[in-house]
């Protein structure tokens, strides 16, 4: 699964004749094993490795090409693979640890299908975040 999404990463950066570069190969490992960052924890991942002006180029030209996108998860914007990479999935949020786990749910999107159908709507795309408290954090409060 990881190999598959380095390969497919490698090509499209090929198809764009852009060289693999250190910067590029780190911003895309950070997001590939981080999920979701703001571009202050982007950029604190690759640090000390590619300075903070690459960061944001690497995110620019990335963003062009449809690597990443920018979205508002939790209140806060982040930085994540787009689906191509990551796969259709929605977040849970952490109220307390600000932490956002992916989720893909096909029962979730078969009913949001469902809903679409049954009011003859074309639906092409939905936005759903959970918030509340994750598991560890409930876990700390109960202990
Ligand atoms: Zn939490
Ligand atoms: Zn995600
Ligand atoms: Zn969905």
């Amino acid at each position: 699964m990881l190999i598959a999404m380095n390969d497919y990463f490698r090509r499209e950066l090929q198809r764009r004749q852009l060289k693999l570069t250190p910067p590029r190969r780190l911003v895309f490992e950070a997001l590939q094993n981080g999920g979701p960052l703001t571009m202050s924890e982007l950029i604190r991942r690759t640090q000390p490795a590619v300075d903070r002006a690459s960061v944001y180029r690497t995110v620019a030209r990335f963003e062009q090409i449809e690597i990443l996108h920018h979205l508002i998860v939790g209140g806060r914007k982040v930085i994540e693979l787009t689906e191509r990479f990551t796969g259709h999935h929605h977040h849970l949020s952490c109220v307390r640890c600000g932490q956002l786990q992916d989720v893909h749910d096909e029962p979730l999107e078969a009913a949001l299908q469902r809903l679409a159908d049954t009011h003859g709507f074309d639906a092409h795309n939905h936005v759903i975040e959970v918030s509340g408290v994750c598991r560890a954090c409930a876990t700390q409060a109960a202990a």
